[in-house]
């Protein structure tokens, strides 16, 4: 399973898949990719190889420069289209690997305000979690940080925003997760390998650590929100 993601000034949606390929060697069962276009976000997601992705992507590309992409490894709902990531929630797209521990207590709390969840992943109240605190006029950072003070698990997770189209959130508690600082775009992804093609130039995140990735750079904060700095190293990975 894997995460990648671009806040870029070229199209992403092709680079997004080819780096999701070169995770492939970690096992999934779905897979999906979401991008934002003048404002509207939307996604493509298949059950099955990366190949079915592509045949959809094909038939009907995504344009936009910012994406974020996905492959699953399913641990809570079976694995079709609708579990697939990247889950949608007013505007909010979350690609997440790893598990949600404490998702079933969020979740009845959730639908005990009248929230309706559209899947039966753990991982929808990540989304769901931020839209509500964007809902009580949070912002978008605040309402990141919020979250990741209500979840307990493992994750890698990346979130984008149907308003906000320079801008990726990332989390990382557990698995790893990689920052690429490139030349007027900024990447993400699960690990220095997927990031190959585009840059060599990695910063990884601590767990605990959270950022904000635009296309000029990434600031980096730990689980209370205070600025971090994470040394930027030249990986070694083959491209
Ligand atoms: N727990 C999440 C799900 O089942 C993410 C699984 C993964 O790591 O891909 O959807």
């Amino acid at each position: 399973c894997g995460i990648v993601g671009i806040v870029g000034k070229e199209p992403v949606a092709e680079r997004l898949v080819d780096a999701l390929r070169r995770l492939e060697y970690r096992g999934y069962d779905s897979a999906g990719v979401a991008t934002i276009d003048n404002g509207v976000l939307a996604r493509r997601r298949a059950e099955g190889k990366l190949f079915n992705l592509e045949k959809k992507l094909a038939e009907n590309p995504l344009p936009g420069t910012i994406g974020i992409a996905h492959t699953r490894w399913a641990t809570h709902g079976v694995p079709n289209e609708t579990n697939a990531h990247p889950h949608f929630v007013d505007g909010v797209a979350v690609v997440h690997n790893g598990i949600i521990e404490n998702f079933s207590e969020l979740k009845e709390e959730l639908i005990g305000e009248g929230v309706t969840f559209e899947t039966q992943t753990d991982t929808e109240v990540v989304g769901q979690l931020i839209a509500r605190s964007l809902r009580n006029g949070m912002g978008r950072r605040e309402a990141m940080q919020a979250m990741l003070k209500q979840v307990t698990g493992a994750y890698a997770l990346a979130v984008i925003f149907a308003d906000d189209p320079s801008t990726i959130m990332a989390a990382r508690s557990g698995p790893p997760l990689a920052i690429g600082h490139g030349r007027g775009e900024m990447y993400l992804g699960s690990d220095a390998i997927a990031l190959a093609p585009f840059t060599n130039e990695i910063t990884y995140l601590v767990d605990g650590d959270w950022a904000i990735l635009g296309r000029d750079g990434a600031f980096i904060f730990d689980h209370d929100g205070n600025s971090v700095e994470r040394p930027r190293q030249i990986s070694q990975s083959a491209a």
